[in-house]
């Protein structure tokens, strides 16, 4: 299984019920993915790691899983039913056996970088985890920041951080493989006149799910960048980085509409002297219980307007942003002062997809997500036999579509998978 994110997870879960021994490859420090970044999931509004949680920590359980952290494929070779895995695990300075998870040495670390899973909303220290519920329960130390100031190590009872690490090669030997690497959200960076990095309080959709999130860098509290105030009104503008045939990217990302309800019904529910508008090109709330949805975030108070701003600039005071727009209802001009702006950023292939396909042979769509044998009836096999792709490395999907994609990729890999075993039988 290769990838982490809630897709993969699920696969991993159905082969090894089944009794399939999965190895589980992810580059980051945890499994999770994207799931674990965002504070509630629709239609439910349940809260995203309360679903995800119980299913990371069955990962790290079950008899059948190994999980590889830090890990990328280097080379496949062989054929279906008899593929060689070539894994490199990068280093983690951490005595993976010795460590308890207890987290004395995040306390006493006295360097902050960064915290790339809070999206720029939050820091880490050298010695880390990137959010609390990690799996499996280890910090990471990273030598990059790491001032070797040797706090850490005096804090550590069981001494379980290395100073010297290695990268490991591990090969694998496996009957079937499924391809989860998930997506990457798009660099708003490359919509400038929407002033992303440029003024403080436009933010992306994945900075709001941090800063809402009650166990995120800002307790759930959501604050102008600029001087830490609650925003007075919030924007959000759609299809940032999707529908753009300029900027190659003219897939719609599924997901985005339905986030910025989500996200704009929850700021209404517990702050309603926050006005809320929707900038939209048109609302597409396909799944079940999405257009419901839609109606419930009307009734609390969302603004929804149809028109999209193209730039902003620093209101005539300096201190603010403002905006002109063409209501495309009305062919009005409205200008609008927000306090906060959020870019609802679109769904595209992750870095890591392109190098990995090339590696295990599958052609890539011309938008750089992975091609599956057929769009309508095949959507989990691909041109090479015994390897599946599965969720948001396909195509944009929501969280309820991705671990139907996972499901549905792990069933092809287990009637792959027991073939080998039955053969591997009748040759005893
Ligand atoms: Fe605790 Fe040591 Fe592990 Fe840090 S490295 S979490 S101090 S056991
Ligand atoms: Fe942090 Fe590095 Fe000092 Fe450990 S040695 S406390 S990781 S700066
Ligand atoms: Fe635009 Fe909505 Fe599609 Fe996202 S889901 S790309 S915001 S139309």
């Amino acid at each position: 299984m290769i990838g982490g994110g809630v897709a993969g997870i699920q696969a991993a879960l159905d082969l090894a019920n089944h009794g399939i021994t999965v190895h589980l490859i992810e580059r980051e420090p945890t499994i999770g993915g994207h799931m674990a970044q965002l504070d509630k999931t629709f239609p439910t509004n349940d809260c995203s790691m309360c679903i995800l949680s119980p299913k990371m920590v069955d990962v790290q359980r079950h008899k059948n899983i190994r999980i590889h952290t830090l890990a990328e494929v280097e080379q496949v070779e062989g054929k279906a039913g008899d593929f060689k895995v070539t894994v490199r695990e990068h280093p983690r300075y951490i005595d993976m056996v010795a460590c308890t998870g207890c987290g004395d040495c995040i306390e006493v670390c006295p360097v902050e970088v960064y915290n790339r899973f809070d999206a720029g909303v939050g820091v880490r220290k050298a010695i880390y985890k990137p959010h609390p519920q990690v799996v499996p329960d280890r910090v990471v130390k990273d030598n990059e920041h790491c001032i070797e100031c040797g706090l850490c190590y005096d804090s550590c009872g069981p001494q379980a951080i290395l100073r010297e690490d290695t990268e490991k090669e591990t090969i694998i030997t496996a009957s079937t493989i499924v391809v989860a690497t998930g997506y990457d959200v798009f660099d708003a960076q490359k919509k400038g006149p929407l002033g992303y990095l440029k003024y403080p309080d436009v933010i992306t959709s994945l900075e709001l799910e941090r800063m809402i999130n009650a166990s995120g860098p800002t307790s759930g509290k959501i604050r102008r960048l600029s001087d830490g105030r609650e925003p007075e009104s919030i924007v959000f503008i759609q299809c940032v980085g999707s529908r753009d045939a300029p900027l190659r990217r003219p897939w719609c990302s599924c997901v985005c509409c339905m986030q910025a309800m989500k996200n704009a019904m929850l700021i209404r529910e517990k702050h309603p002297e926050i006005a809320v508008t929707i900038f939209y090109m048109d609302v597409r709330a396909y799944g079940k219980g999405y257009e419901e949805y839609y109606e419930r975030a009307k009734s609390v108070g969302v603004k929804f307007l149809r028109g999209m701003p193209s730039d902003l600039h620093a209101d005539a005071s300096g201190t603010g942003l403002s905006f002109q727009v063409e209501n495309t209802e009305t062919g009005e001009i409205e200008v609008l002062r927000p306090g906060l702006v959020v870019l609802s950023v679109g769904i595209e292939p992750s870095g890591a997809t392109a190098a990995l396909a090339e590696n295990l042979g599958l052609p890539l769509e011309e938008s750089g997500f992975l091609r599956s044998l057929h769009d309508a009836v095949d959507t989990a096999g691909t041109v090479r036999p015994g390897i599946f792709v599965a969720g948001a490395a396909v195509s944009p999907k929501d969280i309820p579509d991705s671990v139907a994609s996972g499901g549905a990729a792990a069933m092809r890999a287990f009637a792959g998978a027991k073939k080998k075993t039955a053969a591997r039988a009748r040759s005893r």
